[in-house]
């Protein structure tokens, strides 16, 4: 009998399953079984394109989840939008849950039949860079690799041969690759605001590499757990205390990574540099609308406040468009990173976003999308 809180080792027992799936397919087993016994009606999952692309599909056919097996760091796409009005189970990095839970306290999202298996995350990376990364720090051909992971502060990349090469963040960082910046001073690496919260971090033993470290987080969390296992999908078994203490411990190295890329990134603007600050960020701006169309926390349509002043007739020393979404997601902006991904132009968007909300968020001791029981600080319309 699973409960809320128990912290467990798993695996799919479907051989083909556990050898593809990354860690030993618990995830994709449980999706499956999600799928196949009615829990859900739909999964969302990624469909792999090649070893570094990827595009996000809703489907309830369950070859299309054991397809999609396999972790997939160079897809930084967040799939929060994708839930917007289904019963389905997805599984997904602290953001994309982030983004899920900020949906729901803006009445978009049915939380009681959308289903959340979180997956730690160390960060996501680009693909294009990340090709170029393993031409020249790993000495790779980006066509030999056949998975990626991140262990102990390092890239480990594993190629047909069979080998492993790892090369520590800090390095890959230092020489302008690895990880997107939003990743690198992004606070939740657990996703404990999940139903379960998984991943490789914590397995230890004969079972590195082939299992997965499972936490049961709350009801629904015990739903999907066992569902899978009366369906005989996959196997479960106690993590050890050991296994608890490793799982914290590689949870810390990351945060603390990423408190000191926050002290790097946010420094002080000084009072009275503030104004001049944001508008030499937007003066770039070309007013194409891909930030608020891509961010998984925005709820508004076209007809929303921002889009009013959404032109370039909008001759205010400042854009009005984006002092109004400055303002909207001081409550909800979860650091995700798609808006910078998205611009045109290269604005750093998720900083400037992060920077603004971020004294709102910490003044009302706030952080977006981790749980419903705190409702935004800035009034939601009732639908
Ligand atoms: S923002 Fe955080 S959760 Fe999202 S991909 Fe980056 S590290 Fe992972
Ligand atoms: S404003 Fe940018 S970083 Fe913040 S939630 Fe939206 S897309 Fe993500
Ligand atoms: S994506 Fe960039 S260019 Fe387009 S509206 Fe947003 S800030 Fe402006």
């Amino acid at each position: 009998m699973v409960e809320v809180g128990d912290k467990v080792i798993g695996y799919s027992t479907d051989p083909g399953v556990r050898n593809k799936g990354a860690s030993g397919g618990l995830v994709t087993a449980i999706l499956a079984a999600a799928l196949e016994k009615g829990l859900v009606e739909e999964v969302v999952v990624l469909k792999h394109i090649n070893e570094y692309e990827a595009i996000p599909i809703i489907t309830s056919d369950v070859e299309d989840v054991l397809a999609s097996a396999g972790s997939m760091h160079t897809v930084p796409v967040n799939l929060a939008k994708y839930a917007i009005g289904k019963n389905v189970a997805m599984p997904g990095k602290p953001c994309d849950i982030r983004g899920v839970i900020e949906q729901a306290k803006r009445n978009e999202v049915n939380i009681d039949n959308t289903y959340l298996i979180g997956l730690n995350c160390g960060g996501t990376m680009y693909p294009v860079q990340t090709r170029e990364m393993l031409i020249n720090m790993y000495d790779i051909d980006p066509e030999d690799v056949t998975g990626e992971n991140i262990e102990k502060g390092n890239l480990i990349f594993r190629t047909k041969s069979g080998e492993e090469k790892g090369i520590s963040i800090d390095e890959l960082e230092e020489a302008g690759y690895g990880r997107r910046l939003s990743c690198r001073y992004c606070d939740v690496k657990i996703p404990v605001n999940a139903d379960l919260a998984c991943g490789n971090w914590g397995v230890i033993g004969e079972l590195t590499g082939n299992a997965t470290f499972c936490e049961v987080m709350n009801e629904k969390g015990v739903r999907l757990l066992e569902n899978a296992i009366d369906a005989g999908y996959v196997e479960i078994e106690p993590a050890s205390d050991k296994a608890i203490t490793i799982r914290e411990k590689v949870n810390n190295v990351m945060l603390s990574m990423g408190e000191k890329w926050s002290e790097k990134v946010f420094t002080e603007i000084p009072d009275g540099e503030r104004t001049q600050y944001y508008m030499e960020q937007f003066a770039d701006c070309i007013n194409c609308g891909a930030c608020k169309e891509i961010c998984p926390v925005c709820t508004c349509g076209e007809d929303s406040k921002c889009t009013m002043y959404h032109n370039l007739e909008d001759n205010y020393r400042m854009s009005m468009f984006h002092m109004v979404r400055l303002m909207h997601l001081s409550d909800s902006c979860i650091g995700c990173g798609q808006c910078t991904d998205v611009c045109p132009v290269d604005i750093p968007l998720t900083t400037i976003f992060r920077r603004f909300a971020d004294k709102s968020q910490k003044k009302y001791n706030y952080k977006a999308g981790m749980t419903l029981e705190r409702p935004p600080f800035l009034e939601v319309m009732p639908r």
